[in-house]
């Protein structure tokens, strides 16, 4: 066990995200008090960890208030994908406004350190390129979208309010597209649709004319920075742009996944989504600089290994999961 073992919340820790941050620091030696209302998360993506002394789990709604003792909190609580975000818009700004509030006064109590997780999301469709953090983004308050972006935004400034008034110990990152093992394979996010697409030799779906760009850091590298954010030593309430800054259009996705699949599907067109940004990538130089990271997967590297994921759940007996 580490000399600094800490007793760690990960609110949302069910999730895809949660899942491998709980692997990371539950093999750390750490207590980690694990906190979901599985709404998209699984118990399935945290089975392996149950047998584990110092892992423990909580069905919880962080829109209500908890009263646990913990060092550290982190705070990955909220649905991810439009699909899923859109779904509840009224519980998703909950979730980032009041599901925040609670987690700042759980530290405030507590005297822990919490990290938000934030995102490129509150960039909204970008004028400026990539976004670099004081980039203060041009996000429509009232579109499908809004309910998460502008619910990201308030969490951020809940966390700057906190730290300044009650001198709570912030970080926020702002993560971009992120994928890998133990995406939803429903939950529409491009690389999980085109991966189960080409994998099924169903038609992959290209929104709009596929020339919109995205970034997309592999998992580990992304838990990498959140970690080293949460452990900096200096006074870095961030936010810091977290995500990997090779740019690449939806077609370019596309056609990656088709050759490491080696699938025969075909690209079909369907209408771009409503304020679908048409770029987004992050400037990382200050994570470089802060806390000397920077993604090491390579786009194909992760998605080889994201694809695995895909094959092996598919091959196993549709009753198998425990969801
Ligand atoms: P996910 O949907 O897999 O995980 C979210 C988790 O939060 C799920 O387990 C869900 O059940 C849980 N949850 C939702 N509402 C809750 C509530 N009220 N109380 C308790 N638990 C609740 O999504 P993810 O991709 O793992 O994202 C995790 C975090 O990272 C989110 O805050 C998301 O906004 C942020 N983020 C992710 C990405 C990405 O590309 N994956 C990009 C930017 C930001
Ligand atoms: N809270 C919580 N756990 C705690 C402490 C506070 O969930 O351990 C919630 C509580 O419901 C409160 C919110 O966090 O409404 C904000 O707490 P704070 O102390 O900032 O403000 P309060 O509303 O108590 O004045
Ligand atoms: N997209 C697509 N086909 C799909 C799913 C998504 O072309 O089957 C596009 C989507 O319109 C967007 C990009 O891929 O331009 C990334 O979408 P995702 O939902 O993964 O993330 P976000 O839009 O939140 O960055």
């Amino acid at each position: 066990m580490p000399k600094n073992r800490k007793r760690i919340l990960v609110t949302g820790g069910a999730g895809f995200l949660g899942s491998h941050l709980c692997d990371r620091l539950v093999g750390q030696g750490h207590d980690v008090l694990c906190v979901d209302n599985y709404f998209t998360g699984r118990k399935e993506n945290i089975l392996h960890l149950m047998n584990r002394p110092n892992f423990e789990v909580m069905r919880h709604d962080i829109t209500f208030p908890l009263y646990v003792e913990v060092d550290e909190i982190y705070n990955l609580a909220c649905p991810a994908s439009p699909v899923h975000y859109q779904f509840d818009p009224v519980q998703t700004t909950k979730v980032s406004v009041l599901g925040s509030i609670n987690m700042l006064g759980l530290a405030k109590r507590v005297g822990a350190r919490i990290l938000q997780a934030s995102t490129s999301e509150i960039y909204g469709d970008p004028s400026v390129h990539p976004q670099t953090e004081d980039y203060c983004g041009n996000v429509n308050p009232l579109g499908p979208r809004a309910c998460y972006d502008e619910g990201k935004r308030c969490a951020e400034t809940l966390f700057f309010d906190y730290s300044r008034r009650h001198n709570v110990q912030i970080r926020v990152i702002r993560i971009f597209n992120t994928y890998g093992p133990r995406l939803h394979d429903s939950d529409g996010r491009v690389v999980s649709n085109f991966i189960v697409q080409a994998l099924r030799g169903e038609d992959i779906t290209i929104y709009g004319d596929g020339s919109q760009t995205r970034a997309f850091c592999y998992v580990d590298d992304l838990i990498d920075g959140m970690v080293a954010m949460m452990g900096a030593d200096e006074d870095v309430p961030g936010p810091i742009n977290i995500g990997n800054p090779h740019e690449i259009s939806v077609l370019t996705l596309a056609s990656r996944i088709i050759a490491l699949t080696g699938a025969r599907s075909r690209l079909v067109r369907k209408p771009l989504p409503q304020n679908d940004p048409t770029q987004r990538c992050p400037d990382i130089s200050r994570a470089r600089q802060l806390l000397n990271w920077e993604p090491r997967v390579s786009l194909d590297e992760g998605l080889r290994r994201t694809i695995a994921y895909f094959a092996d759940r598919m091959a196993q007996p549709a009753s198998a999961g425990i969801s």
